[in-house]
């Protein structure tokens, strides 16, 4: 069981969490990053869990643009901790608090660039959030500016022709729990081909329907596949399967 993107530091006594997760057979995750602090110690847990972490650093954009200073100190620990570290991310582009940022739109494209540059420099693939009209804005920008690196679109909401473009052009999409209860995301899960497919919580991030008031862990991911297998027409060891490869075509290790 693998879950392709969780912010695993926002959880209180992760260690004990980590532990109660692997006994059930969580093999790794990817945990992303919205800030300098918190690359900081999603950089500690991969310390302290080599295999289990995949590390990405990188700013949220739903959230205030980094200080010069906070970026430059980001950019020297991503040289340092190269090694460590598995993708970009989370980056992207606001929707949700756009209008309540005290930043233009332009500023975090502008921004969102630069992380491209990162990625590119460092040979790390990017992990993206980039929803509704906002996908598109940010498949274009990455075909402009950086075609080269891999991406993948997280928890995407997206028209269906840009969902098309992005597949046709290979990058990867990942769906939630949510596509266990809501009908745009079992489209969204319909329209990906399996081989480009990943699944994600956003954990601690909560869900309703059938996980209403249930605690968010990588542990859903077997739900998700049970709900997924027979719409794909698949065995739910054989969805895992492919599931588990897309990751590690996208990042490695
Ligand atoms: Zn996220």
């Amino acid at each position: 069981m693998i879950d392709a993107h969780i912010h695993l530091e926002k959880y209180d006594n992760v260690e004990e969490h980590i532990k109660k997760w692997q006994a059930a057979g969580v093999e790794k995750v990817v945990a992303v990053s919205n800030d300098l602090p918190s690359s900081y110690r999603t950089l500690e847990l991969k310390e302290q869990y080599p295999a289990f972490v995949l590390a990405g650093c990188g700013f949220h954009p739903e959230m205030s643009l980094p200080a010069p200073s906070d970026f430059q100190e980001w950019l020297r620990l991503v040289k340092i901790e190269r090694e460590n570290i598995t993708c970009i991310g989370e980056i992207g582009l606001p929707h949700y608090e756009l209008d309540d940022l005290p930043f233009s739109l332009q500023a975090y494209q502008e921004f969102l660039i630069e992380c491209f540059q990162v990625a590119e420099e460092h040979h790390l693939p990017v992990a993206l959030h980039a929803v509704h009209d906002k996908a598109k804005m940010v498949y274009d920008m990455l075909q402009m500016h950086a075609p080269t690196i891999s991406a993948h679109f997280h928890w995407l909401k997206a028209p269906p022709n840009v969902v098309r473009n992005i597949t046709a052009s290979g990058y990867f999409i990942s769906v939630t729990p949510e596509v266990c209860y809501r009908g745009r995301d079992q489209q969204l899960a319909e329209m990906v081909p399996d081989h480009q497919l990943l699944l994600e919580t956003d954990g601690p991030w909560p869900f309703q329907g059938p996980f209403a008031g249930e605690k968010t862990t990588p542990l859903l991911i077997d739900r998700v596949i049970d709900f997924l297998a027979p719409k794909k027409d698949e065995r739910p060891e054989t969805l895992k399967q492919k599931l588990d490869d897309n990751l590690t075509r996208m990042y490695g290790g």
